[in-house]
Formats: C-alpha cells, sequence, structure tokens
C-alpha cells in the first residue's frame, strides 16, 4: 500500500502508460486502478496480477494511492473523476497527496479542479501534464509531457522520475495550467501545417512535381518541419507515415478537432488574434465527418483537401 500509484482512465494512451509503471515501479509497489469500462480494468489486472488493482471508482483509488495519475477524454470526465459528489477523488483525504492529470482539456476546468483542490486540501499538490506522441509513443513509452509547474517546483524530482518511466521528456512549462496551453498550441501549430502541407504539395503534384521531391525541397528550405517529412499528409512519401500506412496508425482526426476547438477556444479567451483557427476548425469538423477520413489520422485531410484520389 506504501507509495501506492493511482491510475484513472485506462484507454488508448492510459493502458499502455499504466503498463509502463506495473513494468518499471518496484515489485513491493502496488498500482490502483478504475475505469468505467470494466473490461479494460479486468484485462489489466490480469496482466499485472501481483502489481495492479482494481478500484471501485475514483474516491477508492485514491483514498489508496498516494499518487493518482488521471487520463481521461474531456473536461466533462476530469469534473467528473475528481469532483463527483459520491465517487470523485475529493470525496476522500488527498491532503499531502500528488495529483497529476494528463487529459488533454480546456485550462478553465483544470483551474476550477485545482482551486478546489487547494482550498479544501491545502497539502495537496495538483498538477496539468497533457502528453504528446500519441498511442504509438504512449505503447513505445517515448511521449513527451508538458507540465505546468515551473522548473523550480519542489515535487519536480518526483514528478520527474515518475513521468519519465511512461515517457522521454518531461518540460516544466511554467506554471499551473502552462502545459495545457502549450499543448493546446502545439496541437494547433501542427494541425494548421497538415492542412497548409496537404494544399501546397497537392498545387505542386498536380503541377507535375514528384512528392518526394517537395519533400526533398522543404526539408533543404524554409518549410522544413516534422509535418512534412515524418507525418508527411500525402502516401508514400515516408514509409513510416500515418499515410503510408492507409492513415490507420497515427494522431485521431476526431481528437485533433477536439484540441483545435479548445486552442481556438483559448485564443478567443486570451484575446489572441487566430485569424486560421475558423477555417481550421471547420476544415477538421470536415474532415471527422466525411465517411472517407472519419477514424483515420488527422493527416488524411490531405484526402479530405482533394488529394489522395485514386
Ligand atoms: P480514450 O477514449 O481511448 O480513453 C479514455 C478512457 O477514459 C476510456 O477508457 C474511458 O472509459 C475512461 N473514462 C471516461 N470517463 C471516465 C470516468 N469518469 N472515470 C473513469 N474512467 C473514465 O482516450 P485516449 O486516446 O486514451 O485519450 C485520453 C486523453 O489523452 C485525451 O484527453 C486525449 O486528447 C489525450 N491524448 C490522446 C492521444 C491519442 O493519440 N489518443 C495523444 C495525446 C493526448
Amino acid at each position: 500500500k506504501e507509495n501506492a500509484i493511482g491510475f484513472i482512465g485506462l484507454g488508448a494512451m492510459g493502458k499502455p502508460m499504466a503498463g509502463h509503471l506495473a513494468n518499471k515501479l518496484p515489485a513491493q509497489t502496488r498500482i490502483y486502478v478504475f475505469d468505467v469500462v470494466e473490461s479494460v480494468v479486468d484485462d489489466l489486472c490480469a496482466h499485472f496480477p501481483d502489481k495492479v488493482m482494481k478500484g471501485a471508482n475514483a474516491k477508492d483509488v485514491a483514498e489508496k494511492s498516494e499518487t493518482i495519475i488521471t487520463m481521461v477524454p474531456e473536461g466533462t470526465h476530469v469534473k467528473a473523476v475528481y469532483l463527483d459528489p459520491q465517487t470523485g477523488i475529493c470525496q476522500s483525504d488527498i491532503s499531502g497527496k500528488l495529483l497529476i492529470d494528463c487529459s488533454t482539456i480546456d485550462t478553465p476546468t483544470s483551474h476550477l479542479v485545482k482551486d478546489h483542490i487547494a482550498e479544501h486540501f491545502p497539502t495537496a499538490s495538483f498538477y496539468d501534464a497533457p502528453v504528446s506522441g500519441g498511442v504509438v509513443g504512449a505503447v513505445k513509452g517515448t511521449i513527451a509531457f508538458f507540465l505546468g509547474a515551473s522548473d523550480t517546483d519542489p515535487n519536480l524530482p518526483r514528478l520527474t522520475s515518475l513521468l519519465q518511466m511512461m515517457g522521454k521528456q518531461l518540460i516544466p512549462c511554467g506554471g499551473p495550467t502552462f502545459g495545457l496551453a502549450a499543448k493546446l498550441s502545439n496541437n494547433y501549430l501542427s494541425g494548421t501545417i497538415a492542412i497548409a502541407c496537404s494544399e501546397a504539395m497537392d498545387m505542386a503534384m498536380r503541377s507535375g512535381l514528384d512528392p518526394r521531391v517537395l519533400a526533398k525541397v522543404y526539408a533543404a528550405g524554409t518549410a522544413q518541419n516534422t509535418i512534412c517529412d515524418r507525418f508527411c499528409p500525402v502516401p508514400g512519401v515516408y514509409a513510416e507515415a500515418p499515410s503510408s500506412k492507409g492513415y490507420k496508425e497515427g494522431f485521431k482526426v476526431q481528437l485533433m478537432r477536439k484540441d483545435f476547438a479548445l486552442a481556438v477556444e483559448m485564443a478567443k479567451r486570451v484575446g489572441s488574434k487566430n485569424v486560421l483557427g475558423e477555417v481550421g476548425l471547420e476544415t477538421y469538423t470536415g474532415v471527422m465527418n466525411d465517411p472517407r477520413c472519419k477514424d483515420l489520422d488527422s493527416r488524411v485531410v490531405y484526402r479530405y483537401l482533394g488529394g489522395d484520389e485514386d
């Protein structure tokens, strides 16, 4: 029980992340897990019978653990997991405990949870720590964490040793909710580049150019960036890119659409000019609802915009 870790939300990201903890934490450290989908909990517990234990709900997990990690889809789920009046984490005495929310959500919800915890449990520490690197990164243990804390935060060594079991990099972003703001800014940028790259390649390809030549041009020129190479939206340019695998692996378009919407909302809230936001949001909403693109890697925006036609 001592120093036990709690993990709530065992979906596409959470399950492999919790699996890394189970593999790497010392044998005596227990991991208490909970998800509203019981089968994923049973799966993980069966895989690590002496280490991973089933919690009855979020409150129960929090009661049994010193550090609690949450990885659920949206702000409403984070609110439910922490603040539900019957089963929420905050219904247990979390004084002195470390709470790490890795979900990508809106900053006001994260603030709300943090403020609630600060008011009721002043010795508890709550951090936003969203991740980047996708399901493949979660499985390989190569994700990056964007931490809502300063680089002099007293809990940083503890956070680093724990989070590095699940990923490669931890970047302290400066203060509470800055991890989320950084993550949304990153996805806004990479989502916007994917649209621009799709259009730029399409116009040149329709003019007769080979996309592999174009990729070399960008890499040598001022347009060099990771979306135009490792994640090239045009199939066949990079063998490892999701586009070359039928857009089947990678970052699903519905998640890109979600993060893009959160970024646009954030820009509005802070009064940042955001001329590409509405166009991007409309585009990803279209991609998400297009039967040829639905449920695929977000770089399928290239197909949506008229490329990749057989
Ligand atoms: P997912 O839908 O696969 O998993 C979420 C899990 O949370 C599910 O198993 C669900 O049952 C569980 N859940 C929902 N509400 C709950 C509650 N009240 N109590 C307990 N469990 C609950 O989602 P995911 O892909 O694992 O993503 C999780 C978060 O990570 C999201 O915010 C997402 O934006 C972010 N993210 C995802 C990726 C990716 O490529 N999938 C990459 C980076 C970040």
